[in-house]
């Protein structure tokens, strides 16, 4: 059935195309990702007038550059920032923001624990490559124990960030992961939190077959791609890295709910309480008067 539906669905009438070739490398995740979204905007039928993409710098911060919607392509860490500016003043707009896991959690991580504890409606991809793919392959905070990256010629020594913890314990209202290997499923969790009024993570596990797959001899891409979903991931929460090959063990999926007020709503609603006090109070001082 997704396959028919995937059939119909035509990349090419929301992409840039006087923008390509695009520069990803060959096998890269980053594509992948970036179907599902385009994908799941269509089945949702989002204007492209409506759609807001903000994205930070590195190689998930350049799709943005290839979408054909409202784009913004911002400073190192900051994309979150942005769109929540973008998000308070124009609220009719769907605000999605595309983010790799050092633009979202190192340089912008206080961004991100702000944004999820707001609650504020948009949805954030944060695409984890485990790597600083574009600057030459340094660690990040999603590169697994023990993995060889140009500043970790050893193996990294420091555990990894399970970012979907993160962003539940933050506050996130709606939290979800999904591979690149599943294109449909990706979209259709995509789907749930362009739907979720409030605010949306989703971590996509995205390989980079260039500057971290090479680097840790992870073999072709469609061999990275098939242990996406193992636990032996050095993102793998827990850092399993010596126990026994376990495929399909990877919780994907919409992982928490978190139903509450979003961020405007709460504000609007805080504001006619203040009101409602105010004119109570000044009553007052005219009665006492
Ligand atoms: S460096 Fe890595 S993440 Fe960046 S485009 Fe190449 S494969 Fe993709």
């Amino acid at each position: 059935m997704s396959n028919i539906n995937s059939a119909k669905f035509d990349i090419r009438e929301y992409l840039r195309l006087d923008r390509f070739p695009h520069f990803l490398c060959p096998g890269c995740g980053h594509g992948m990702a970036l179907r599902a979204l385009l994908w799941a905007v269509e089945e949702k039928g989002i204007d492209k007038d409506k759609l807001a993409v903000v994205s930070g710098i590195g190689c998930a911060g350049r799709l943005s550059a290839y979408i054909d919607a409202n784009t913004f392509h911002v400073t190192h860490g900051r994309p979150l920032a942005f769109a929540t500016g973008l998000a308070l003043a124009r609220p009719d707009l769907n605000v999605v923001v595309i983010t790799g896991d050092g633009d979202c959690l190192a340089i912008g991580g206080n961004h991100l624990i702000h944004a999820c504890r707001r609650n504020l409606n948009m949805l954030c991809l944060m695409l984890n490559n485990e790597v600083y793919g574009m600057t030459g392959g340094q660690v990040s905070p999603t590169t697994g124990k023990t993995r060889t990256t140009t500043t970790t010629p050893l193996g990294n020594a420091e555990p990894t960030f399970d970012s979907c913890a993160l962003a539940a314990a933050a506050g996130a209202g709606l939290v979800g992961r999904e591979v690149t290997l599943q294109v449909p499923p990706l979209k259709n969790l995509i789907k749930e939190g362009l739907e979720y009024h409030g605010f949306s993570f989703i971590e996509v596990i995205s390989d980079c077959t260039e500057v971290f797959g090479r680097k840790n001899d992870l073999g072709s891409s469609p061999e990275m791609m098939l242990r996406q979903k193992s636990d032996l991931r050095p993102s793998s929460y827990g850092n399993k890295v010596d126990e026994p090959f376990r495929p399909n063990t990877l919780p994907t999926g919409v992982l928490s709910r978190h139903d509450r007020a979003e961020y405007r709503d709460a504000i609007e609603a805080h504001a006619k309480v203040v009101k409602a006090v105010n004119k109570t109070s000044v009553q007052g001082i005219d009665e006492s008067n």
